[in-house]
């Protein structure tokens, strides 16, 4: 894994306080939780971010093309930039490792128990984004990673040539079946609806592409197969079948919250489980910050996700600042 192990010439150079106690501890390590602590590493306070996956989902997108300043980067690269960022601080730790538990303790500070050790806080930023909804149809389970998948970035190369199913209809059903047109010969998109939603650029891709066709009004029932995934069967007959002979189903149906730690944690959150933050990334708990995909805002991209961590961690430090008088 890579690693600063100095501060980035020509950057300032903040004091550690040189305590135990963390300023702010960012759980989640995507790009929100990276750019919170960015600017928590530039207002000077003495950060820890831990995290599963370094960068997050935008990794497994293979291009970005609504980030302000590139007009195209790879989702990885983007991470990268952010993570190099985050660490020419030398008040920024970033450990890899899962959360289990977040306590608010009696004197206004929190403890994080973590696979990497437990820590101390005054402050957290909570940044853990999203998991895979599942479509919860028999043959889902069973073919897992044997003809079925989430991530088109990550297994729609073992698919050149092939025919494959998106199922969705939104933002990330567009930009995988876009995706997924670079390796198959055909694929198709089963959406429940009868309007896509998605970015126009990336509507007017699909619509025009000659690989892609689209099933409208039409939910999957089952996923078919013996040792790994060969078709389906439709809730309504497509060209006179029922059943759609394929190599492999792209399920991208949505995400759901990773926001039990927070519940957990006594901060609200709404219907769905998103975490309640207002323009501040304050949330129900004093002391306790949101951002990203886990937050409640209904615009997800990464740059709304990096601007409100970044409004996260500077209400942690004007939390922090008020404490002191
Ligand atoms: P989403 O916006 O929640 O859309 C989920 C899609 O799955 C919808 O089309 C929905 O159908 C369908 N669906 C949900 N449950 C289903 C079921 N049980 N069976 C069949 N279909 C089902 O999720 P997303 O596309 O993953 O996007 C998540 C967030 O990331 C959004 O805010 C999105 O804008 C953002 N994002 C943006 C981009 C971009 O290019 N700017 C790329 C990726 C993600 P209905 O339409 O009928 O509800």
């Amino acid at each position: 894994m890579r690693r600063h192990s100095a501060p980035i010439k020509g950057l300032p150079c903040y004091p550690s306080r040189g305590n135990m106690l963390y300023d702010i501890i960012v759980v989640g390590s995507g790009v929100s939780g990276l750019a919170g602590a960015m600017y928590a590493g530039r207002l000077g306070l003495k950060t820890l971010v831990i995290g599963e996956m370094r960068g997050g989902s935008i990794t497994l997108t293979h291009m970005v093309e609504n980030y302000p300043g590139f007009i195209s980067i790879g989702g990885m690269e983007l991470a990268d930039k952010i993570e190099a960022h985050a660490r020419a601080y030398p008040n920024v730790e970033i450990k890899d490792g899962k959360a289990s538990k977040i306590a608010r303790k009696s004197d206004d500070t929190f403890s994080i128990e973590s696979d990497a050790g437990k820590y101390e806080c005054r402050t957290v930023l909570y940044a853990t984004g999203t998991e895979w909804r599942k479509l919860g149809v028999k043959g889902e389970k069973e073919f897992a990673n044997k003809g079925v998948h989430y991530c088109a970035l990550c297994d729609g190369g073992f698919y050149k040539g092939k025919t494959v199913a998106v199922i969705g209809g939104a933002d990330c059903a567009v930009k995988d079946t876009l995706l997924l047109t670079q390796f198959a010969s055909k694929v198709y998109v089963i959406y429940r609806g009868d309007r896509i939603r998605a970015e126009p650029a990336n509507y007017d891709a699909l619509v025009k592409h000659p690989k892609i066709e689209i099933i409208y009004n039409t939910n999957v029932l089952e996923i078919l197969g013996e040792k790994k995934a060969s078709g389906v069967i439709l809730d309504k007959p497509y060209n006179g079948s029922g059943r759609l002979p394929l190599d492999a189903v792209f399920v991208a149906v949505g995400h759901s919250p990773l926001s039990a730690l927070a519940k957990e944690a006594g901060v609200e959150t709404d219907s769905k489980g998103y975490v309640k933050i207002n323009r501040n990334s304050e949330t129900s708990v004093p002391g306790f910050f949101a951002a990203g995909d886990v937050s409640d805002n209904r615009f997800k991209q990464v740059i709304t996700g990096v601007g409100e961590a970044v409004n996260a961690a500077y209400s942690a430090y004007s939390y922090l600042e008020e404490k002191k008088k």
